[in-house]
């Protein structure tokens, strides 16, 4: 049995920004089935701690960055939860990265500096006799583990993987902060943490850890490009050998549309229009004989959202209808209100797990227009519940959806459609391709078909970490 410790900020469904907390959330179970024994540590949140009942105490800390902290041990659902309980850190209500005005909170360089130490500390100590063989840390926020861990002395013992869900967040500190982050000074280089000028927690887990990995094949290369790499791709190109890709899965249990209590449940895509009288009744958005096409995302530059504003009369020309659910990015949110001028366009401004459910279910087809996709998740769900996606051809999505090109559609695989370049133009052709594919019913009907049948589930990628986890163990089990 390998022991792993899963290290991240957030984890589905106790705290949830974004896909990283789905990842997080479902990959003990996925890779329990592989034979590894999986802890997850998470920080101490108003709502993780209000998910635990009868914690046990399994590590106590007189000084983490400040001020006495524990860490509290529970079996929560599937997950076997680490919480650090440091109530200086991590006991503030509101968003998890950001205070009231929308600026990230000043004390995050210790905030998750002390995530990383405390995770370390496991590494080297274990907890309730289970001690981890590797560190998997996920994003910025669990960069410093390696650091943290040579400075303990246990690299020879314990291996460490770094997941990068989102390189466009490095985590960067002032360098004034290196003694008080606990950082080594002579790692304040170019091949350590130093990262123009600043602290750079991504960076110093990309340079220490073990293994990297990312959450697609076609992110993985990206990365390594000027156009994504956000700088760092230099440091991607140097550690190329130890990059790979491994795409992420979905939740089959949670999305389900066999199964979904959110929705009026159905096995074939028939079984859709019910819910799509729903959720125009539920959107206010009347009858329209062109596609219904849904957005669920964060509303920033990165999702390409601008994009479809410009491209949306392509869709509402021909009959299609628009209806989003999101927020984030003010100009946006004001945007996109204001598109609702037009009796075919619907917008909710908010965060709702349970709608974005009932939209996969009624939706004819979804789009996502994102200008970098590291995986993405919401064109797999639309995948899963029969609504096709239309994507930008990069990262995640262009990994997982098969376009509607003539010799897809001629040997019946297609599922989705793919536009390049990631511009208004190209999406607003690609737009009225959808309706004109809508319009030709037995073509629609296979694409549904092919959609609900792809494999979006957990298999594949729960075997790609198990077998990454076995080469890099460091002791012989
Ligand atoms: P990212 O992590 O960049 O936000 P992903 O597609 O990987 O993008 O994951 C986004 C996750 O957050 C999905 O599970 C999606 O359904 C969910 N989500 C995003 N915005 C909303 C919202 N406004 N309401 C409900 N769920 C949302």
């Amino acid at each position: 049995m390998i022991n792993v410790l899963s290290v991240a900020s957030e984890c589905a469904p106790l705290v949830k920004t974004g896909g990283l907390a789905d990842v997080v959330g479902a990959l003990p179970a996925a890779v329990a089935a592989e034979g590894i024994s999986m802890k997850t540590l998470l920080p101490g949140y108003p709502a993780v701690m209000a998910a635990l009942r009868t914690p046990t105490t399994v590590l106590e800390d007189p000084d983490l960055f400040g001020a006495p902290a524990r860490v509290l041990a529970e079996k929560v659902g599937d997950l076997d939860l680490l919480v650090l309980d440091a109530p200086h850190l991590y006991d503030r209500p509101g968003n998890i990265y950001l205070d009231k005005t929308g600026k990230d909170w000043p004390d995050n360089p210790e905030r998750f500096a002390a995530l990383s130490w405390i995770a370390a500390k496991i590494g080297m100590t274990g907890v309730d006799n289970w001690m981890p063989d590797i560190l998997h840390g996920h994003d910025w926020q669990a960069g410093l583990v390696p650091d943290y861990l040579h400075s303990m002395g246990g690299t020879a013992r314990i291996g460490t993987i770094l997941t990068i869900h989102n390189i466009a967040f490095n985590g960067p500190a002032d360098p004034s902060k290196i003694k008080a982050l606990r950082l080594n000074p002579h790692r304040y280089t170019r091949d350590g943490f130093e990262f123009w000028g600043r602290i750079s927690a991504l960076k110093a887990g990309l340079m220490g850890a073990d293994r990297l990995t990312t959450v697609s094949q076609t992110y993985a290369e990206e990365l390594m490009t000027d156009q994504f790499g956000m700088g760092l791709d230099g440091v991607m190109r140097h550690r190329k050998s130890a990059l790979s890709g491994i795409v992420n899965g979905i939740d089959e249990t949670a999305w389900n549309p066999a199964t979904d209590t959110a929705i009026k449940p159905y096995k074939t895509p028939k079984g859709k229009a019910a819910n799509k009288a729903a959720l125009r009744q539920e959107f206010g958005l009347p009858d329209a004989d062109g596609p219904l096409c849904i957005v669920v995302s964060r509303l920033t530059e990165q999702k390409g959202l601008d994009l479809l504003l410009d491209a949306l009369p392509a869709l509402l020309e021909r009959g299609g209808q628009l209806a989003l659910l999101g927020s984030g990015d003010p100009g946006l949110e004001a945007a996109f209100a204001a598109a609702t001028s037009n009796p075919n366009v619907a917008v909710k401004i908010g965060y709702d797990e349970a709608l974005s459910h009932r939209m996969m279910a009624g939706a004819d087809a979804i789009l996502v227009p994102s200008r970098f996709e590291p995986c993405g998740l919401t064109q797999l769900y639309g995948l899963r519940y029969g609504t096709i996606p239309l994507v930008a051809l990069t990262g995640g999505l262009a990994d997982t959806v098969v376009s509607a090109s003539p010799a897809a559609l001629a040997i019946g695989v297609a599922n989705g459609l793919q536009f390049h370049p990631v511009t208004s133009i190209a999406l607003g052709s690609a737009l009225a391709r959808l309706c004109d594919l809508y319009a030709d019913s037995p073509t629609w009907d296979q694409m549904q078909k092919n959609a609900m049948r792809q494999p979006v589930g957990w298999g594949p990628s729960a075997r790609a970490y198990a077998a990454l986890y076995r080469d890099t163990v460091k002791t012989a089990k």
